[in-house]
């Protein structure tokens, strides 16, 4: 009965590239991949075959060998034509929303069960395109829970999410509410803004309580927040001690939002595991992140999304945005491109993550070109998108590499990313635990 289920499935995503019903993966698939980039980092194979037990990759072996892993009541997926490694891994997404005109007004109109539902519609558009695990740093509500643990059940098509709720922030700072008159201000919940250090290990405890798996902090202003406070430090040394201490013993790791370079200098001095954007670190900041062995989440892409030019900006998405948070984008320029560069030529560890939700959900493997445009080669870009996000997102156990004993998540495309990056842009098959999602003919 289930290979039944399974059989009609595979047919079903065949014929269209809707995905596919929800079926457990079968006692064993054996995949013929053409070309296997199976750790990247390492060298790709020719005429390899993956075997898939129930999600999990059991061996990797030369294609010749397919007889012996034959038991008559496995299935055979052929990618043969095709070149096949790990799922990417976005380590910064916002599956809630998306950021333009009109954005704002969602915090009072929508409720909980929209968010969840529009969440959904994101995480599957980030499926499609590749993405095997993301990670959301500020989604609003308890959506983003629900969501993430439907997917784990099998309910609805997305990646793995790990899941920061909504960020620890100072009163009235980036991850705070803004732009609303007073009344509904005090109407919207601030689950984890904190002043002082005993309040902030306070919202890091709830937001644990809460479920979540990954503590982000809104240590300096942000561009997007409607407020003219600036991307400069916001918390206190004090605070952030408190926060990274309090987030270890829970055994959850702790990623920065920072621009400033003295809010990334804070964060990395306080023992933050990674830092999102740090768009103007300079070269101090760049040694330091080498010292601390801290990682670089870059976050380009959006920048090319909006525009990366004052001329672009007037005329893109978020020209009708209102003037505090246009006179920041006006300031960010080309800077993330220049800083991503800088952090490249000083061998910072730089693991992938695009922020989208600031430009749209499913566009994320655009981050990959960004990286080789700012000066990785096209295996480094492959890297900081799979095993490397994979370890700066503590799940490198798992998943980011094809190897025995890791789950089965797994991208194909025609084209060889090693030669042409933007092969990425196009994926053919995804699976995700073992599940066929996509598989293009
Ligand atoms: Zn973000």
């Amino acid at each position: 009965m289930l290979r039944q289920v399974l059989i009609s499935s595979i047919a079903a995503i065949g014929m269209s590239s809707a995905p596919a019903a929800l079926a457990d993966s079968p006692e064993r698939t054996l995949i013929r991949a053409g070309t296997l980039l199976a750790v990247p980092g390492n060298a790709p194979e020719s005429d390899r075959l993956i075997v898939i037990e129930d999600g999990i990759v059991v061996d990797i072996v030369p294609l010749a060998m397919e007889a012996e892993y034959a038991d008559g009541q496995h299935r055979v997926i052929d990618l043969s034509d095709q070149f096949v490694m790990p799922g990417f891994i976005d380590l910064h997404v916002h599956l809630s929303g998306e950021t333009g005109s009109g954005s704002k007004l969602t915090a009072v109109t929508d409720s909980d069960a929209h968010v969840a539902l529009t969440a959904a519609w994101h995480a599957r558009k980030t499926l499609m395109a590749g993405f095997t695990t993301v990670r959301d740093l500020g989604s609003r509500g308890n959506a983003i829970f629900a969501l993430r643990d439907s997917i784990r059940q099998n309910k609805v098509p997305g990646p793995k999410i790990l899941v920061s709720g909504t960020a620890v922030a100072a009163t009235g700072g980036h991850g705070d509410f803004h732009g609303f008159r007073q009344e509904v201000l005090d109407a919207l919940p601030s689950y984890a803004t904190c002043d002082g250090a005993d309040d902030c290990r306070a919202a890091v405890r709830r937001l644990v309580k809460r479920g979540a798996d990954v503590i982000k902090v809104t240590v300096t202003g942000g561009v997007l927040s409607e407020t003219a406070a600036g991307t400069g430090l916001q918390m206190t040394p004090d605070e952030l001690s408190a926060i990274v201490e309090t987030a270890h013993a829970l055994g959850r790791k702790v990623t920065a939002h920072a621009h400033a370079a003295v809010g990334v200098e804070a964060a990395l001095n306080a023992g933050f595991d990674s830092i999102e954007h740090a768009m103007w670190a300079d070269e101090d900041t760049m040694r330091l992140f080498r010292k601390t062995g801290a990682w670089l989440i870059p976050t380009v892409y959006p920048i090319t999304a909006v525009g990366d030019t004052p001329e672009k900006m007037r005329q893109g998405p978020f020209k009708d945005l209102p003037a505090p948070i246009m006179a920041k984008l006006l300031a960010l320029g080309r800077q993330p491109k220049e800083m991503t560069a800088l952090a490249i030529r000083m061998n910072v560890n730089i693991a992938l993550g695009t922020d989208s939700g600031v430009s749209p959900h499913g566009e994320n493997a655009n981050e990959f070109i960004e990286y080789v445009n700012a000066g990785m080669t096209e295996m480094q870009a492959l890297v900081a998108g799979t095993r490397d996000a994979a370890i700066a997102g503590g799940i490198d156990a798992t998943t980011g590499t094809l190897e025995k004993g890791k789950a089965a998540d797994i991208v194909a495309m025609q084209g060889s990313p090693l030669e042409d990056i933007s092969s990425v842009l196009e994926p053919r098959f995804v699976m995700r635990d073992g599940i066929v999602f996509r598989h293009d003919r």
